[in-house]
């Protein structure tokens, strides 16, 4: 919801959408035909030093484990019962590599008992090793404490989601409370940290207070549940530019991670469906659940969505959220929200300069100078636009790009500014 000041100097102020008390039981999705599951590891199967441990036609059961090289860390979890049908190069934001891996479905399910019959003594080691692709998505930082990534000391939950129109998260805190206790539960015996806060808005504290978790009271005002707001707002640690939360000893995870971390122990089984919000043409939001890897089209037939030529399709919600260019994308573990725009009624970015009216530095929380920002990201300067025009200090809310008059993409531009930068400091760290 969006409240306009009287004073047209002030900031509107967006609320983030409340889950009402009476809980939407999600829509299921039947299992398709085919699921895609993304590997976050780029296919390179010629030259590859490493055995190839996946091929067409190799059978998989639900919950099974998937890597595609001997001795790599990537994996993924098998979502159905099926073969795969196709291994092939998958092209993300920016650029980005992963390996497509396609699973014909099979009429029978079978569970996969590898977990099941390791989970009973539980350590670290199994969590990192099958617990990273679950619904929700953990953090690598989460499984890999010190060892692959700075020190961490607080654990923070989101009980509420961190983009507008999106209640994946008060869905979990609302309906898997013995999940989540169990999550919490599993969390502070795996790694040994005690400081567990659930971050919840003020209408949940009875669900949060019962998670395990000691509990704070995040604003509904947008972008409060951003990372660094909570840092700063509820924890009263500022993070400095250029440092991520992590460096400061925080990991952030989501509920429904949380809650997939409990089912996941208390059952044996992997869980294989995504909740996430499908927010429709007419900005009506249905929760929906799917396997993971069902892909798009499915979820818009069966609800009934008819996508027309030039409609957009976004994965993520209305401030944060990236284009997808493919009906067949497929529901991710992180995939929080599905929104599909009428092309009649898009706003489009354009290519007019900025016109200095300062709204971008107005609503900017972290006080960015934004419209001298944005002219060093068009010309692809990304070093000066990081050292003398506070790039690292984004938290990456798009408040800029929503009331910017000139329509520039500015949180793209931002975002790809730092994809760019973190690419040169890897590469300079690898040749070093
Ligand atoms: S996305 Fe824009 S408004 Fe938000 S913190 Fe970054 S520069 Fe500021
Ligand atoms: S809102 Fe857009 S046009 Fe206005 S100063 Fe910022 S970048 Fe320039």
């Amino acid at each position: 919801m969006i409240k306009r000041p009287f004073i047209s100097l002030a900031k509107p102020r967006i609320e983030y959408e409340a889950l009402d008390v009476t809980l939407p039981e999600p829509k299921e999705i039947p299992t398709p035909k085919k699921v895609t599951l993304l590997l976050n590891e780029p296919y390179e199967p010629v030259g590859n030093k490493n055995a190839v441990l996946l091929k067409k036609n190799d059978s998989v059961k639900t919950g099974e484990k998937l890597s595609l090289y001997d001795g790599s860390d990537a994996y993924v979890i098998s979502s159905v019962t099926g073969t795969i049908s196709s291994i092939s190069s998958f092209l993300g934001e920016f650029g980005r590599s992963y390996t497509a891996i396609a699973i014909d479905v099979a009429e029978d399910e079978e569970m996969d008992e590898q977990f099941k019959a390791l989970c009973v003594e539980p350590t670290m080691d199994i969590a990192k090793d099958y617990l990273s692709f679950i619904p929700g998505n953990p953090p690598a930082s989460l499984f890999s404490n010190g060892s692959t990534s700075p020190s961490i000391d607080t654990i923070v939950i989101y009980g509420i989601d961190s983009d507008l129109l999106i209640t994946v998260n008060q869905h979990a805190l609302m309906s898997d409370e013995k999940a989540i206790r169990k999550g919490v539960g599993m969390l502070k015996q795996l790694t040994g940290i005690e400081n567990i806060i659930m971050a919840a808005p003020e209408h949940l504290m009875q669900n949060a207070g019962v998670s395990g978790a000691q509990v704070s009271v995040v604003d509904a005002e947008y972008p409060a549940t951003l990372p660094r707001m909570i840092m700063q707002n509820v924890l009263g640690k500022v993070v400095p530019a250029g440092k991520s939360c992590e460096d400061m000893g925080v990991c952030f995870v989501s509920a429904e991670a949380v809650a997939s971390i409990g089912t996941a122990f208390d059952q044996g089984r992997i869980p294989p469906f995504k909740k996430f919000n499908l927010i429709k043409k007419d900005g009506n939001s249905v929760m929906i659940s799917a396997r993971i890897g069902t892909p798009v089209h499915e979820i818009f037939s069966a609800c009934d969505v008819t996508v027309n030529e030039k409609d957009r399709i976004i994965f993520g919600g209305p401030m944060t959220g990236s284009s997808i260019y493919s009906e067949y994308h497929p529901i991710q573990p992180d995939t929080d929200a599905v929104m599909i725009q009428d092309g009649k009624n898009l706003a489009l970015v354009s290519d007019y300069p900025c016109i200095n009216c300062g709204e971008c530095i107005r609503i900017c929380p972290a006080k960015i100078p934004v419209n001298m920002l944005v002219r060093f990201l068009e010309a692809g300067q990304y070093e000066q636009a990081a050292e003398e025009y506070d790039l690292y200090s984004c938290v990456e809310c798009g408040l800029c790009s929503f009331v910017c008059v000139s329509r520039m993409p500015i949180l793209h531009y931002i975002k790809l500014a730092k994809y760019e930068l973190g690419r040169i400091s890897t590469a300079e760290a690898t040749n070093a």
